[in-house]
């Protein structure tokens, strides 16, 4: 491809930073970890900061350290990185899936309240809300801020108080953005992040749980180090743990990476906005969403093709980019349609026609921190050239223009 989906942005103080880890010798558990622990969690300013080594893994010992597991149901979205459900399915917990708004494609806080209300009911025994045929306990709220954009929290959070949920945040494409003036990963009990080479910070592999929860910290950090009590001692383990640790390399890594965060932050704003001028007048596509009092961080650039038959139109823009060397994908496949996810016949699918549309439609074009306003261009005015080639045969249907709607937070915009 001429032109990748994704680059990390790696500078010479990175390279250095790393370098120097070598050369010390330390090259696990050591001040690496320690200080990128402390500067994660006073940038987001949360009490806790664990690093794992990937965002799955953070998801996984969060949904442990909760106590979600068999007979447990927790509501999520279907249009997410598959980890987001996986790491429930890890615990013999089930995800239910919840549909999305189709502007902002995160979970939609009042089909989440209609699926407790209709699905569910108190029961004064278990002190929980139970599932009226299956029984399964509803333990949790696990919300995604896909592709940077933060989840409408404050219905979010007032459905869980209402219903005794805790709140566990895939923050995992959201570094840096903001909800009403707060940062994504500080309203649930915890929340995780994810530093693959295609996120806004990157340490190759990595995670990072945070939490003002000294239990939550506590319990994700012995999970990660093979179930070892704090001080302990190295051969005591108190619980079932895992290998989940971060190398002192990565961690190095991620202290670099941290320290400039802002910049990597407005260049990938900058991009995005020479994106939306360049595609503004591009009949047929819708660009990401925008919503008040709701600061984005950019993960990737996603469009949606709207028309008849999207999801064909949608194919043959991919083609078409793939042919001219630019990558793209379609971003993303819906969870409960995957293989894997259907031979499992949980018993949680509803209709989820709003996230079905989503993944038809969606395509996330090349994203990172590093574009020039010459890819930028390139791509659009092949976007521009494939859309309309495609659409001379499917008439004229749109007359819709790639404007970003404007919605209020609190309404749910289908
Ligand atoms: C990246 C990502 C994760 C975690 O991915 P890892 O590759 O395990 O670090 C989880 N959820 C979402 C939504 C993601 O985008």
């Amino acid at each position: 491809m001429k032109i990748p989906l994704s680059e990390p942005d790696i500078g010479s103080r990175e390279i250095e930073a790393v370098v120097k880890v070598l050369r010390s010798r330390r090259l696990s558990i050591g001040p690496q970890l320690e200080t990128f622990e402390e500067s994660f969690a006073r940038y987001l300013g949360r009490k806790h900061a664990i690093a794992v080594s990937s965002g799955t893994a953070a998801l996984h010992l969060c949904v442990k350290a909760l106590g979600i597991g068999a007979g447990d149901d927790a509501i999520t979205t279907s249009f997410t990185f598959v980890a987001s459900a996986n790491c429930l399915l890890y615990e013999g917990a089930a995800p239910i899936f919840a549909d999305i708004s189709s502007h902002t494609l995160n979970i939609d806080p009042l089909a989440v309240r209609e699926i407790i209300e209709n699905d569910y009911v108190r029961d004064s025994l278990v002190k929980r809300w139970v599932h009226r045929r299956s029984r399964r306990i509803l333990k949790a709220i696990l919300p995604v801020h896909v592709f940077g954009l933060p989840c409408d929290m404050k219905p979010i959070l007032e459905t869980a108080h209402e219903f005794d949920l805790n709140v566990v945040e895939d923050a995992c494409e959201a570094l840096g953005a903001e909800y009403g003036g707060q940062r994504a990963g500080t309203f649930g009990d915890a929340a995780v992040f994810g530093f693959y080479p295609n996120k806004q910070l990157t340490t190759a592999e990595g995670g990072m749980i945070v939490t003002n929860d000294e239990r939550i910290a506590g319990i994700c950090r012995s999970l990660r180090n093979q179930g070892r009590a704090g001080d302990g001692g190295w051969l005591l383990h108190s619980r079932l743990g895992y290998n989940y640790r971060l190398s002192e390399l990565h961690c190095a890594l991620g202290v670099a990476q941290l320290e400039r965060i802002d910049q990597l932050l407005s260049e990938r704003e900058r991009v995005a906005r020479l994106y939306s001028e360049a595609l503004a007048d591009v009949p047929g596509v819708e660009l990401p969403g925008e919503v008040l009092g709701v600061k984005r961080s950019w993960f990737s650039y996603v469009i949606q093709v709207l028309g008849r038959s999207p999801a064909e139109r949608r194919d043959a823009l991919m083609a078409g980019l793939h042919a001219r060397g630019i990558d793209c994908r379609p971003y993303f496949p819906a969870i409960h349609r995957q293989p894997y996810f259907r031979s499992l016949h949980l018993d949680t699918n509803r209709p989820l026609p709003r996230t079905e549309l989503a993944a038809d439609r969606t395509l996330a074009l090349p994203f990172f921190a590093s574009m020039t306003r010459e890819m930028v261009h390139e791509i659009c005015s092949a976007v521009r050239e494939l859309l309309i080639r495609t659409s001379e045969s499917s008439a004229r249907e749109e007359e819709l223009c790639a404007q970003p709607r404007r919605v209020k937070p609190g309404t749910s915009a289908v």
